[in-house]
């Protein structure tokens, strides 16, 4: 037959396309190998778009270099060996159960310990340890909400997504590690220090150090990857992002298992869990949502989401991760910061799109009325961290920008109507609410005409 004669009916061509696309689909799914090579088509397809334009070409290399050297999994995860206890804090935990455990922060015989609680989810098949962590700074609460909401009946037990007579592996969760510094609703521990710059810790130092030691030789050494969730500091808000050193294997996979738009390649602070932990060659990466002292359910819903995503591309539990629709990743970030002192008025909020020299925030100072400053932006890119106390001085930072030079137009496509970014996972609601808290509204009154199709005209009533 010739087309150009005879076209065959759209109809037709459509038919073909969407059976292309479903056998796409299943082959898809029947074969999730994500090592397998796929074609150029498929590739385009599938994988979200790269706007690596941030990272280096020298450091792109020492990041292919690093991924070229990773063997397969191990074979203690492999799927043939049979079921084994999992031993933890003295305790055997059977395949196949959930144990809710107490972990002391502090190895004491009289005075506080600081238990904490741990859920441990031991599956019923081999494979790899997951340890999730949160507020390590007591008054970042994002962490310990999502943690919360994980280990409940709408996540956790039979037929649940977390359940572990299918799980392979095993999750640890420790919702709240720094409690003290939480009932005193602080970043810090009670001496004042900082639990994330004293990693590994030492047992015979200080009261923070001593912490991270027994944390680090407990729960940290012998986990294959560990997440560590965080928020911005006091006054600040982040959008929704993980950080990960992206030349570390274990940690790159992870970090793109999350499923999220942003993600930064660093080391991590000196000291902190993330760069002691890659540095002793175990997978880390560190969320970052929302601010302290916050409920921010978008920042909890992001961070769910990531999680489920991250244990499904490890298989640990059924179903297919979902991808972002493109990725950044970035390497190098641009402060904006106040040249004057007063108060603060945020015009582009966290997660802003910004052009180079549009305003994102202006200053005023009620000492003298009437006069405001503009704050602008010094490139074009995404603002993903903003202040959010209106107090700044000479100096003051108000906003962490990733400039953009390239992709642009795909990541406009994923701007809201006031130029945010659609953060995957965000659409639905909130997994962790139930039906029946969603409020009905009743409408009492009479159906004018008799019946709500009634002004249509020859429809029956229904009745
Ligand atoms: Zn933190």
């Amino acid at each position: 037959m010739n087309f150009l004669e005879n076209p065959p009916p759209i109809f037709l061509i459509q038919v073909l396309v969407a059976a292309i696309v479903a056998s796409d689909n299943i082959e898809d799914s029947v074969l999730p190998n994500l090592d397998k090579p796929t074609s150029r088509s498929k590739r385009r397809r599938f994988s979200p778009i790269k706007i690596a334009n941030q990272i280096p070409k020298s450091r792109r290399r020492e990041i292919e270099k690093a991924l070229e050297d990773v063997s397969g999994s191990p074979k203690k995860w492999s799927r043939s060996s049979g079921p084994t206890n999992h031993s933890f804090l003295r305790k055997r935990i059977k395949p196949g159960s959930i144990r809710n455990l107490q972990y002391d922060l502090l190895d004491v015989e009289i005075g506080e310990s600081w238990p904490v609680p741990v859920t441990v989810l031991h599956g019923s098949r081999p494979g790899p340890v997951v340890t999730l962590l949160g507020a390590v700074h007591g008054d970042e609460l994002v962490g310990p909400l999502a943690l919360t909401y994980l280990c409940g009946q709408n996540f956790m037990g039979p037929e649940k997504i977390l359940d572990p007579s299918t799980l392979a592996g095993t999750l640890r969760i420790i919702p709240i590690v720094n409690l003290p510094g939480y009932r005193r609703r602080v970043r810090y521990f009670p001496d004042g220090r900082d639990l994330n710059r004293a990693f590994p810790g030492k047992p015979d130092s200080n009261t923070t150090s001593r912490v991270a030691d027994r944390l680090w030789k407990l729960i940290i050494n012998n986990s294959d990857y560990v997440v560590d969730f965080h928020t911005a500091a006091k006054g600040r808000t982040n959008l929704p992002q993980i950080r990960a050193n992206l030349a570390h294997p274990g940690s790159n996979k992870i970090g793109r298992a999350f499923g999220i738009e942003t993600i930064l390649d660093t080391e991590g602070p000196r000291g902190s869990l993330r760069r002691v932990a890659n540095a002793n060659d175990i997978a880390c990466i560190t969320y970052e949502g929302g601010g302290s002292d916050e409920a921010d359910p978008e920042s909890v819903q992001v961070s769910i989401f990531g999680i489920i995503n991250l244990l499904r591309s490890l298989r640990m539990i059924p179903g297919y991760p979902s991808k972002p629709r493109f990725r950044i990743l970035a390497s190098g970030s641009v402060w904006i910061r106040s040249d004057q002192g007063g108060l603060l008025d945020v015009l582009a909020p966290a997660g802003s799109f910004v052009e180079k020299g549009e305003i994102v925030a202006t200053v005023t100072d009620p000492e003298i009325p009437g006069e405001d400053h503009d704050i602008l932006s010094p490139e074009r890119g995404l603002l993903i961290s903003t202040a959010t106390h209106p107090f700044v001085n000479s100096g003051s930072p108000i906003g962490h920008l990733l400039p953009v030079k390239r992709g642009v137009s795909t990541l406009k496509a994923s701007l809201d109507d006031d130029d945010c970014l659609i953060i995957s996972g965000l659409d639905g609601d909130p997994p962790w609410r139930d039906d029946d808290d969603v409020e009905d509204i009743a409408v009492f009154g009479e159906w004018s005409g008799g019946s709500p199709d009634a002004e249509w005209g020859d429809v029956e009533d229904d009745s």
